[in-house]
């Protein structure tokens, strides 16, 4: 896997002419995740699940390349949180079209658009970004993650996962809760503050239609603690299953769509 910001343009170059560069662009954004939990974990996450899945598209013969990851997005549920920052999604869907078109005008034409953070008018602007750059055939596109399309988003995060959780209602686990802090502990632990998730209860009574419509804000739905679900079951080795999992599921739904490059 290579990062398209540590590499020199030669290189670039040579990936276009293999014919078998796949780019992956992680997109996240600035985000409450709990009083425990550092704002950039939806683009944290996405660069991990981005790692993961590169080894299993190497193996079938890509050559991954990484862009730097798109650390803002469209976040307006959580936008009373101290620290939360949102793009319009207007925003959003040029910065990837306008991406996109850049990467393909030097022959990087596969685009993975590899989103971590949920919100709906987000993961709508990725799809109109892809719905573009398809339209006008500037590159195949797929918009993995936490997408627009509910399928995938099952595909890619909650195929196989479920016997991992030790929440006694992984139905209600969401935003912060145990699958959030669980990647934190095993990715980035250092960000996570341990003394603050000691005292977290579980919020398991809260109005699962408002959160997944966006009907009301996170502060309301919440009570103001900004998770959803049990921070407290999670556990770092939980947090290396979710990615391993997660890493293989997004690899084959890109194999599933695109197949094997041809040598
Ligand atoms: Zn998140």
């Amino acid at each position: 896997m290579l990062e398209l910001a540590k590499i020199a343009f030669p290189d670039v170059k040579r990936l276009a002419e293999s014919g078998r560069a796949l780019t992956i662009l992680p997109v996240g954004v600035v985000e409450e995740h709990g009083a425990h939990l550092p704002l950039g974990l939806d683009s944290f996450a996405a660069e991990i699940y981005a790692a993961a899945a590169a080894p299993h598209l190497e193996e079938k013969g890509y050559e991954v390349v990484v862009a730097p990851t798109i650390s803002y997005g469209v976040a307006r549920a959580a936008i009373e949180f101290p620290g939360t920052l949102s793009l319009e999604p207007g925003t959003l869907r040029s910065m990837v079209v306008e991406i996109g078109r850049s990467l393909a005008r030097h022959g990087l034409d596969r685009l993975v658009v590899l989103n971590g953070h949920r919100d709906l008018h987000h993961m709508k602007a990725l799809d109109d970004a892809r719905k573009v750059l398809v339209e006008e055939k500037s590159a195949r596109v797929l918009c993995v993650g936490f997408a627009s399309d509910p399928d995938m988003t099952a595909a890619c995060y909650r195929e196989g996962v479920k016997h991992l959780y030790r929440s006694p209602r992984p139905d209600r686990e969401g935003h912060g809760g145990e699958s959030e802090t669980s990647v934190a502990l095993n990715s980035f632990p250092e960000l996570v503050k341990g003394d603050v998730l000691k005292t977290l209860d579980a919020n398991f009574d809260y109005d699962i239609e408002a959160f997944r419509n966006e009907t009301k804000d996170y502060g309301t739905i919440s009570g103001g603690r900004g998770y959803f679900g049990w921070p407290q079951a999670a556990t770092a080795e939980t947090g290396k299953q979710l990615v391993a999992i997660r890493g293989r599921n997004i690899a084959d739904v890109i194999l599933n769509a695109w197949g094997v490059p041809r040598a």
